[in-house]
């Protein structure tokens, strides 16, 4: 028999928890379906010292453990379940996952967005211990403070995130591996011209230096292949995000890069019953409140939405 609900909730980050934690509320007794990241992009980050309400910070594992504990004590069923299907041609949804199949009635996705990575074998070492390498200048540039930092990218958020670095580190090097930026005109001169700012075009990352934290970058150059260092004790990568969307392709309305579109101002997306909160559907704002704050927007969204159709 599959597990059936009347709210399912497909992903276990900051916005799938809080959209489990008003559907339980609102007694609809939510289904969460953790996917192959439970907890979210937070899981992977250290300390996180920007959540409203924890003022000596708290760890982004902890503050999902804390985030699960909630959302369980009002009644929410946490399933994890890693390749998941979905049907949402007929209703109650379907989700077909590979140790259940799960029926809901309205479905919230929140299946969030990852960073993307070089791929370097010291990154993944030194990202994965908390040892210097992150994807989010907003949430650990405070880390960083009077320090030498790196910053890899060329689109609008290296230049975003570089210029925000500028506020906290000694020095910021901006890195691109073109001689051009893809930055809108007016973000790249206010990187270009910032005093704090390094550019170093044409240059790639060959490798992360470093035993338990970043010390320094192996560059490589793209034109001539000339090697050279780089010392620096934080790398930030801005090479892109990728919304988790590919179950829904060809199902539900996506931007060119894949986010979700919602109908503004609210989380509908164009099947009636799915909405969708967090990173999936936002590529500006990113943050854990913020997905906190769409997930919470989804639970009442659905919650109206089943009041009115079933
Ligand atoms: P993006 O525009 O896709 O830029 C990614 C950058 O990373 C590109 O410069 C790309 O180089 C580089 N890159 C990609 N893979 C790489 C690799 N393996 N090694 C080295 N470099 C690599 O991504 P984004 O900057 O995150 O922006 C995403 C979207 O959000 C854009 O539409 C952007 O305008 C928008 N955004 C807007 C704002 C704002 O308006 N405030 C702020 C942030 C983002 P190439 O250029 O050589 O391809």
């Amino acid at each position: 028999m599959p597990t059936h609900s009347r709210v399912l909730i497909l992903g276990s980050g900051p916005a799938g928890y809080t959209a489990a934690i008003y559907a339980a509320r609102a007694s609809l007794e939510p289904v969460m379906v953790a996917g192959p990241e439970p907890g979210g992009q937070l899981t992977t980050t250290t300390e996180v010292e920007n959540y409203p309400g924890f003022p000596k910070g708290i760890t982004g594992p902890d503050m999902m453990e804390e985030f699960r504990q909630q959302a369980e004590r009002f009644g929410t069923q946490v399933h994890y379940d890693m390749g998941v299907r979905v049907d949402l041609s007929r209703r109650p949804f379907v989700v077909e996952g590979e140790a259940d199949t799960y029926h809901g009635d309205a479905l919230i996705i929140a299946t969030g967005a990852s960073a993307k990575w070089l791929g370097l074998p010291n990154e993944q070492r030194l990202r994965m211990s908390g040892g210097g390498v992150t994807a989010c200048a907003t949430c650990d540039g405070a880390f960083y403070r009077n320090q030498d930092v790196a910053v890899i990218g060329g689109g609008d958020t290296a230049m975003e995130e570089a210029t925000f670095l500028t506020r906290m580190c000694r020095s910021v090097h901006l890195i691109h591996r073109r001689d051009t930026f893809r930055a809108s005109k007016i973000m790249q001169t206010r990187a270009i011209e910032n005093p704090k700012i390094t550019v170093h075009y044409n240059k790639e990352v060959a490798d992360v230096l470093g035993g338990d934290r970043v010390t320094g970058l192996a560059l490589r150059d793209t034109v001539t292949g000339a090697p050279s260092e780089l010392a620096v004790t934080g790398l930030f990568l801005a090479i892109g995000h990728q919304p988790n969307s590919q179950l829904f392709t060809g199902v539900l309305d996506m931007d060119e890069t894949g986010y979700l579109k919602v109908r503004p101002g609210s989380t509908a997306t164009n099947v009636p019953g799915v909405f969708a909160c967090g990173d999936v559907a936002d590529k500006v704002y990113r943050q854990a409140v913020s997905a906190a704050g769409t997930g919470c927007m989804a639970a009442i969204d659905a919650e109206r939405w089943l009041a009115e159709h079933l």
